[in-house]
């Protein structure tokens, strides 16, 4: 799952690749769950890189609501630039923002293609994936797949203002001897 940048020697490379959904693992967000298809162009600019192209697999996620997982087609375009790692770590000779995400170090004349992917993968992924938009979720009391099942539980929305009331009157009313104050 490497890339060898010896090997590019023309200004614009070629390179296909499939990976095995097994080479990915898995991670807390998702897990990869067919072959990994890469095609990138690959642009030598010195001591620089850029990678253009896409990926495209099956990520399997958990939905955030009723917590089933859930299989989403993924094809992602790839625009990262790759510098040598001493460049990042040497006298500030580029000053790189955190935040700027289509940048890339690569070190011993390798580019690791697997990290590329996995980080590709997370920032494509939603921040609260739903299995459809209009999963139904489980229910707050008993837990239920709402989606599957139709449980019977009290879930009407209660006016917290009447909630205190009614905790209020639970503590000094009938339910019990009145706290001594
Ligand atoms: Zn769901
Ligand atoms: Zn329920």
């Amino acid at each position: 799952m490497r890339l060898d940048l010896r090997d590019v020697r023309s200004p614009s490379h070629a390179v296909e690749r499939a990976f095995p959904a097994s080479a990915l693992g898995s991670d807390e967000a998702f897990t990869v769950a067919a072959p990994v298809a890469l095609t990138l162009d690959v642009r030598k600019d010195g001591d620089k890189y850029s990678l253009l192209g896409r990926l495209s697999t099956t990520v399997r996620r958990e939905c955030c609501r009723c917590l089933e997982p859930f299989d989403v087609p993924t094809t992602v375009d790839i625009d990262v630039r790759y510098l040598p790692h001493r460049v990042n770590t040497g006298e500030g000779e580029y000053e790189i923002a955190d935040e700027d995400l289509s940048i890339a170090f690569y070190r011993d004349d390798e580019i690791d293609l697997g990290g590329l992917v996995r980080e590709q993968l997370h920032l494509a992924a939603p921040m609260k994936p739903l299995c459809e938009d209009g999963c139904r979720g489980l229910c707050p009391v008993c837990g239920a797949n709402r989606n599957r099942e139709a449980c019977a539980c009290d879930t009407a929305w209660r006016d917290p203002r009447f909630e205190a009331l009614r905790s209020f009157r639970r503590t000094t009313g009938d339910e019990g001897p009145a706290r001594k104050v």
